[in-house]
This record gives structure tokens, sequence and C-alpha cells, in this order.
């Protein structure tokens, strides 16, 4: 994807479906941004979207494959490839679920016994499995012959692990790849990939050299058909600067929390020594369709710095988790904590403007998510309606109420700063962090031979002015 401003949405939630989708951005965002990373479209049967039952359909509900070309006339396109597993209902587990082992797909799934042999699992080694919820990491199975596995299962009970390096795996990923690389996508999300090496003996999680393996099989078989990879996983930074390290593409999931620490705690450094070291080749994000994560920030925020970021984003924000049970609700703060960005700002649009300018002046490519564009506040209507906890900020935007949020100040100066970004080459050119000694000060520059772009924040007054000097002299814009 180019470099200029990618945003994330579903096919189903800025205007409802992928035909208002395009005629919304084409209407309200024109020259905004370049790119879509289109949250999964195919026919799904949980986690919105996150359990595909297939990958040669589109969820009727979103549209038609022609839609999706359409769309993609305009944007260039990302999409997902959930790679940790699939649907519960999907033909493959279906077939392997009545055939057992005269299944096609019957290698496709991770019974227990497949990674342990015939030793089970001692305590201790389930206990080291990395988990993001508590409990062992697989589902008991009882099949039609009255057999009984555990088979892996990771998220939910309707997401079904696979094995991505079976032969079956590998098939599928080749057909969808072709598929989707026939439809004009030339990147491709590997959801949740931290989670695909399992191995007796490890955190089962990024285990290496295992995932460096698997992700060149991968790459390999995408290049191909001319798709590039972004590796999906949140954790600790060093694993997405090793990642980057090896030629891949990365999301940067520290920045949210860093940027709040910086405007809650009135102090840059941490964010200062993360621009320094951060990957280059990466897409940055202040907000996803998941929440703002907390073990990416983990070491470039100290403990006390992170507590503190967190209370005060409970503060301002959501504390989904003091407000609801955990017994009635699903999803509270689950892996990720439940706001929107500008409600972490306390809904402050200077504050908020001045967090989307550093976003876009950091190195990488912005991503930002259809309820940032709207500047969209915590949604505790649609949690309460749906009891999940990550529907905080995952607001579906009739047409109408695209029409009315795009009429708001706020939503006008990020459209104007989007297309700065969009349009200003300096961003073409190199990145580095003016000195500034005070530490609530931050000062960024993007320059080459002909030009260059120069952010200043200052947190002592919210002040945020992006300086140009191009062939046609010098011009201070205020966001
Ligand atoms: C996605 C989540 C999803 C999980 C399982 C993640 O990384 O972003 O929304 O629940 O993978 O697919």
């Amino acid at each position: 994807m180019r470099n200029g401003v990618v945003l994330i949405t579903y096919a189903d939630s800025f205007g409802g479906n992928l035909k208002s989708l395009r005629s919304n951005l084409d209407k309200y965002f024109r020259d905004c941004i370049s790119g879509i990373h289109l949250l999964p479209f195919f026919p799904s049967s949980g986690d919105r979207g996150f359990s595909p039952v297939r990958y040669d359909e589109i969820d009727p509900a979103f549209g038609t494959w022609d839609d999706l070309a359409k769309l993609g006339s305009g944007y260039e396109i990302a999409a997902d490839f959930m790679v940790n597993h699939i649907s519960r209902q999907s033909m493959y587990f279906r077939d392997w679920f009545e055939k057992e082992d005269n299944s096609r797909y019957k290698e496709l799934f991770l019974p227990v016994q497949k990674i342990f042999g015939n030793t089970a699992p001692t305590p201790e080694e389930i206990s080291a499995i990395y988990r993001r919820q508590p409990g062992e990491p697989w589902l008991r199975i009882e099949f039609p012959s009255g057999k009984k596995e555990q088979v892996w299962c990771t998220f939910s009970e309707e997401q079904i692990d696979i094995d991505i390096t079976s032969e079956t795996g590998l098939e599928l990923f080749e057909d969808t790849v072709a598929r989707l690389g026939k439809a004009g996508i030339r990147m491709l999300r590997l959801d949740a990939v931290g989670y695909i090496t399992k191995k007796r003996g490890t955190s089962c999680f990024m285990v290496e050299p295992e995932i460096w393996d698997i992700l060149a099989g991968l790459k390999k078989i995408a290049s191909a058909y001319n798709v590039e990879l972004l590796p999906e996983m949140h954790e600790h930074y060093s694993i997405q600067l090793r990642m980057a390290g090896r030629g891949y593409h990365v999301y940067d999931f520290a920045l949210p929390l860093l940027l709040l620490y910086a405007w809650y705690g009135r102090d840059f450094s941490p964010l200062k020594h993360w621009l320094s070291i951060c990957p280059r080749k990466q897409f940055t994000t202040l907000d996803t369709h998941d929440g703002i994560g907390v073990v990416d920030a983990a070491d470039l925020l100290s403990k006390e710095q992170t507590d503190f970021t967190v209370d005060k984003l409970y503060a301002q924000g959501s504390n989904v988790k003091r407000k609801y049970s955990s017994s009635e609700y699903q999803n509270l703060d689950i892996y990720q904590i439940n706001c929107t960005y500008y409600s972490a700002l306390g809904e402050n649009d200077d504050a908020y403007i001045a967090a989307r300018a550093i976003q876009f002046f950091a190195p990488g490519t912005p991503q930002i998510y259809y309820v940032g564009m709207l500047a969209g506040r915590n949604d505790l209507e649609l949690v309460e309606k749906t009891r999940n906890g990550r529907d905080i900020n995952r607001h579906n935007y009739s047409s109408v109420g695209i029409d009315a949020e795009s009429g708001r100040e706020v939503v006008k100066r990020l459209k104007k700063l989007m297309q700065f970004r969009m349009k200003c080459g300096a961003f073409n050119g190199t990145f580095s962090i003016l000195p500034t000694e005070d530490k609530q000060k931050l000062c960024l520059q993007w320059a080459d031979d002909s030009e260059s772009a120069i952010l200043d924040v200052d947190l002592s007054n919210c002040k945020c002015t992006i300086t140009t000097t191009d062939s046609a002299g010098r011009k201070i814009y205020i966001p």
C-alpha cells in the first residue's frame, strides 16, 4: 500500500454495505485516504467476521465480488486471512467432525495429541502456553462416533485452530490468495499470527525459528500472486522489531498508549524514545476494531507509567469492566482496553487533532479506524444492546449519520489534516526528531532535497503547528 492514509473499516459499518462504503467515501472523504483495510468480509459465524466459514464468497449482506472490485478501483484494499483458525461451522470442520480419520481435512485441525503425542501435557506445560484467557486453550469435542478429542481453540468456541502448515492449510491459503489477488487485493493481514506455532515445551506463541520458516513459506506463496503480507500480533515491541528486521510490514500498536501517556502525564520522553527506534516499514495506529493495546507498550513505558496511563484512561474513557458484569457481558477489555480514541482524550478536539498529527508524522503509513475518522465517542448504548465490550468502538454509521458527523468541526479539521498527509511530498523524504529540551514539547520533521514539513506540539498549551517549506516558500498551518 502506498504511503497515504489507510482507513480500517468493516464492510457494513460505513453506510451499511460495500456500495454505500464507496459512495460515502467518495462523497465525504475524497482525497483523504488512499487505501482501506477492509475487515473480514467473508461469511462468518462469530467475532464480527473473524470466524470465517469460507473464503470463496463475500457475505451477501455486504455485497458482491463486483462491489469489492468497484471499491478497489478507487482505493487499494487490504484483506484478512485468519491464519490461526476457521469457523466451527465451516465445511472443513464439519467434514472432519463427520468423517474423522476419513476426512480430507483431518490434518487441518489440531487435536492436542498432534502436538503432545501420547503423553498428556503437564499443568506446568499448560500454564507456560501463552493464552489470552484463563483455562486450557483447547475444547473437548465429542464426535458422532462417540470418540472424544481435545481440539486446540485459542479464541472463542466458534474459532477452531488450524494447522496452516498442513497440506490442506496451505492449499486453503493459496486458493484464497489467488482469489483475492485476482480481485485486486495487494495486501493480506495475517490475523493473530503469533498463535500459529504450537510446539511442546514452549509458550506456543511466536516460537522461533518456526515462525520465520512458516512466514517465509506463506510469503513465497503470496508473492507469486503479487500479494504482500502484514503479520498481525499484539505483544512486546521487540517482537515487532524482529519481524520488521526480517523485512515484514508490521503494526505500531505501541503508539496509542505512548501518546496517551504523553497527554495525561505531560511528558513526551517515552514516545520520543520509541519514535527513534520504531520500525520504519510499519502501519501506525491510534485505534482499531479491537481497542487500545497495553502489552504493546510494555518496557517502553515503565510499570508505574503504564498503571498511571491505564488509570487515567479508565477515568477519561470507559471502564467497562467496572460498569458491567463479566458474567453477562462478553469481551470486556479482552486483550485491549475498550474505548474510542476520541473519548480516551476526554473528547478534547485540540488534543485529538494533535494526536492524529503526531500519528501522521510518525514513521510509517498511518491507519485510521472509521470511528476515529468521525471522531466517534464511546457507544455505551451499543454495548448494552449487544452485551459486547468491544462494541464501544464499533458504532455502525448510516449514510445519514455520516453526513451529520462529517459536519462537525473536529471532523473537518481531521479531514484537512488527512488531505495534507496525502499530498505533502516531504513524507517521501527522511524522518527526524528535532531536539527539544522540554519534555512537554515534540518536534518532528520530514524532509527531502526540495521540501520539508515540521510538526511542533506543545502539551503545556496543547498547541500544534505544522510548518512547510518548498520552492514556493514557507507556510504555517495550524491543524
Ligand atoms: C483480531 C481480533 C480477533 C482475533 C481473533 C485479532 O487479532 O484483530 O478482532 O478477535 O484476532 O481472530
